[in-house]
């Protein structure tokens, strides 16, 4: 991809004087125009609806059609928490893109009428919490943003406990509200609707508004159209994130970005293109895969959160989803028993070399009875290890 194509250049460039307003008054500029013109609201909604945008988390949800039904003076919230194995591209998105960020959610804000937006960033992430209150704290004395502001749009920076469970809206609403982070029911904050969604998605608004709907539609293959920021670890000589468009070649991403394989391809056991939870291609699946939902798709995995995670032929994959699922089990809220005693059942069935049948009526257990998707993503990660039985790994 083109550097001039690129959304988030300083995730590569890394520079750290993007405090300096000479830098970030780029960042803000589609907010400072929105905020210029009559009529903001709907001519912002109106400039957002023209891109069907995927959320780019964990989860894809269709962004562009849930925030035309958002409620007026809601909560937004951009989730940086999902701290899944691999999955750290929020992490730096934040520390280094910190005002396309703030910005992005004082354009949502504006759009939907709300004036309480929040970022919330991993429990250990703390230069992402540095940066963003350093950012934020610019964007107030410019009085783009805060109490004494025209636009009255306060945007408050949190850290999360730093549980998979956070990345569950309803878990992290809970605990932005003090509570235990428990996947709950309830979809308010502090008796307000909310509005969660990854905080990439929000992050991209900013450069998509500037590049427009043709540069944007010119990008990725459907229904996964734009960039997209992916992560890769494992065995790869330099684990690094970066942006690409939809529909780039899975080996040209990892010899381009992450400098190739630590040894050769012929020692590569399997990718996982969506970290922990998508299913693993072997090799002769991920000689073929592009960074897109529906080829993934039809080689059987998922894009997921884009964290490609590489694993060699000395690797044991049943290890790795062992301990990958330990994680998991550690991580259980307990509401449901499937999920907490199921998923612990699970690891010891695979330890001890169970019959495939069985595994898997409990994986299905698992599935079909958790409350959220922490217990569906260790159940699909579980199947991982039944799926690779039948792909030869
Ligand atoms: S699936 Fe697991 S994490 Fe989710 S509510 Fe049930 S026990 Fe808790």
């Amino acid at each position: 991809m083109q550097k001039s194509d690129r959304i988030f250049s300083n995730i590569v460039d890394k520079n750290t004087i993007a405090y300096l307003w000479s830098f970030a008054k780029e960042d803000w500029a589609p907010f400072i125009e929105a905020c210029t013109i009559p009529d903001a609201e709907a001519k912002l909604k109106d400039a957002l609806s023209k891109f069907p945008i995927l959320d780019k988390g964990i989860k894809p949800s269709h962004f562009t059609n849930d925030l035309m039904a958002v409620l007026p003076k809601s909560f937004i919230v951009a989730n940086a928490a999902e701290s899944f194995p691999g999955h750290w591209k929020d992490n730096i998105l934040t520390e280094y893109e910190p005002h396309k960020v703030l910005m992005g959610v004082a354009l949502v804000c504006l759009a939907t009428r709300s004036h309480h937006g929040c970022v919330v960033v991993h429990g250990n992430a703390k230069k992402s919490y540095e940066s963003l209150r350093k950012a934020r704290k610019l964007a107030y004395e410019k009085g783009l943003i805060g109490p004494q502001s025209s636009s009255a749009i306060t945007i408050s920076i949190r850290r999360s406990s730093g549980l998979l469970s956070c990345a569950e809206d309803t878990a992290l609403l809970a605990h932005l509200e003090g509570k235990r982070p428990l996947p709950e029911n309830n979809r308010k904050l502090f008796r307000k609707t909310a509005f969660v969604r990854n905080v990439e998605t929000f992050a991209s608004l900013g450069g998509l508004l500037k590049k427009g709907y043709k540069w944007w539609k010119d990008k990725g293959v459907e229904p996964c159209v734009g960039t997209k920021i992916f992560s890769i670890s494992g065995r790869v000589s330099n684990p690094t994130v970066f942006e690409e468009e939809y529909g780039a070649g899975m080996i040209a991403c990892i010899e381009n970005y992450a400098g190739g394989v630590q040894n050769s391809w012929s020692d590569v056991l399997c990718i996982f293109p969506g970290g922990i939870f998508s299913q693993p291609l072997s090799a002769q699946f991920f000689q073929k895969a592009f960074l897109d939902e529906g080829c993934l798709k039809k080689l059987g995995s998922s894009l997921a959160g884009g964290s490609l995670i590489v694993l060699e032929k000395k690797d044991s994959l049943s290890d790795f989803v062992h301990k990958s699922l330990m994680a998991y089990q550690q991580e259980s809220c307990g509401m449901c028993p499937s999920c907490h005693g199921g998923i612990s059942y699970v690891r010891d069935q695979i330890n001890d070399d169970a019959p495939e049948k069985e595994i898997r009526k409990n994986i299905d257990f698992i599935e079909n009875n958790a409350l959220c998707s922490h217990g569906v993503f260790a159940a699909q990660l579980a199947r991982s290890f039944l799926h690779k039985k039948w792909r030869g790994l």
